[in-house]
């Protein structure tokens, strides 16, 4: 398998990295954060050295084009993710935010104590935490739709949370550590959908990996950050169902989002305007399409194949490796885009930092899931994670260190 993007865009990739500066670099680490094209850092110099101004308040011709880069971002994320309009999306600063927002912006203004949420264990804390402030704010409930030793959603636990009412639903589309697509996600979005439960969607894994059609997906809010799409850091999209919209309430208040302040107090602006107070990153959002045609370049499906047969290989690899375990490796779903894994005898960290020496980055820790990690059965994981960069060869380079490492593992 050879890479699918054209790795002479990426100039990182000129690097040579290791002790002795000697190895080339094998990125497997995407899920944290992706590579950044040269297109993408072109099109961010060109805007700052042309346009570099605030948007929305000026009345000058840089203001103007600033904004009209600004919007036409959103415009091009809306049809990118098949949102119903671009005043569907909101910009946020990542995903992080997007769901703080739809917790917290929404929670806050529809929930009263003893109302019940349903939360899904497989969820990245950014969409545990918020709800758990809620629930110590407001004295909501959470209720959690736990996972099996292999990271399988519980759909029995689910019915039996459905028949109480839920008022919100937080699911991730795809999970950060599972390399597999939920087998229940499905039934639990119609499910939620028929008992008029809220639907948040945590997209970051999904958006720019698979392709995403909204205008098919039971949801309200969907989550997403522009640097896990090749994009920069600094800007996300929460993409709001029209429901969803007219029930959300703005987390901040400040410049840019009212249409009236006097000593009696504030209306909100309509539209996008009323959630995003403060100076946005601009220049980041502006950027954001540029990284989307790439993908659309590509084609989302053939990104998809060619992550999936790259961590497909990796897993079963893996699974050989004496002391080896890939976390939901016995889910019997196929793996998309990464595999998380730990090996007898050798802790995470200690692994990477070898790996790293080879030039070759993975992630190691509970990559901000502990509640799914304690399920598993694991205090930490390794996790190696593809994109269109990546080729068999990076896969076949990290096997040649986990067999070392395993080796020694078995030997201690
Ligand atoms: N959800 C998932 C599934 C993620 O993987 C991440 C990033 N690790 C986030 C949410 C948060 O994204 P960000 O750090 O860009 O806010």
């Amino acid at each position: 398998e050879s890479p699918l993007f054209d790795t002479g865009c990426y100039p990182i990739f000129d690097r040579l990295v290791g002790p002795d500066q000697s190895r080339r670099l094998v990125y497997l680490d995407s899920a944290a954060t992706a590579l950044v094209s040269e297109a993408v850092t072109d099109a961010f110099a060109a805007f700052v050295h042309a346009s570099c101004a605030n948007i929305h308040r000026g009345a000058h011709l840089l203001a103007e084009e600033a904004t009209d880069a600004y919007e036409c971002a959103r415009e091009r994320l809306a049809a990118f993710l098949g949102a119903s309009s671009p005043e569907a999306v909101l910009f946020t600063h990542g995903a992080t935010e997007s769901l703080n927002l739809a917790a917290l912006g929404w929670g806050r203004a529809r929930l009263r104590a003893g109302d019940l949420v349903a939360v899904a264990e497989d969820n990245h804390h950014s969409n545990i935490v918020p709800w758990q402030m809620l629930a110590e704010e407001q004295g909501v409930e959470v209720a959690w739709i736990p996972v099996d030793e292999n990271g399988l959603l519980d759909l029995d636990a689910w019915h039996r949370i459905a028949e109480r009412g839920p008022k919100a639903v937080a699911l991730c589309h795809r999970s950060n550590v599972l390399g597999f697509a939920q087998p229940a996600l499905t039934e639990i979005l119609d499910e939620a959908r028929s008992c008029s439960a809220l639907i948040v969607l945590d997209g970051a894994q999904a958006a720019g990996h698979i392709p995403v059609d909204l205008s098919r997906l039971p949801f309200d809010f969907y989550s997403c950050s522009a640097h896990k799409m090749g994009g920069l850091t600094g800007v996300g999209a929460l993409v709001c169902s029209e429901r969803a919209a007219d029930e959300l309430a703005p987390l901040m208040g400040g410049g840019g989002m009212v249409a009236r302040v006097d000593r009696a107090g504030f209306e909100t602006l309509e539209g996008p305007a009323g959630f995003e107070a403060g100076t946005p990153a601009i220049a980041a959002a502006a950027v954001w399409p540029v990284a989307l045609d790439s993908l659309e370049a590509a084609g989302l499906d053939a990104l998809a194949s060619h992550s999936s047969d790259l961590a497909e290989t990796a897993r079963q690899r893996l699974m050989t490796l004496p002391g080896a375990h890939v976390l939901g490796g016995g889910a019997g779903a196929p793996f998309e885009a990464l595999v998380s894994f730990t090996v007898d005898g050798v802790h995470p960290h200690d692994a990477s930092q070898r790996l790293s020496d080879a030039g070759i980055m993975v992630r190691a820790g509970h990559h901000c899931t502990k509640p799914l990690h304690r399920a598993l059965g694991a205090r930490a994981s390794l996790r190696a994670s593809f994109a269109g960069y990546n080729s068999a060869r990076d896969v076949e380079a990290l096997i040649q260190v986990m067999e070392e490492l395993s080796e020694k593992g078995r030997a201690a």
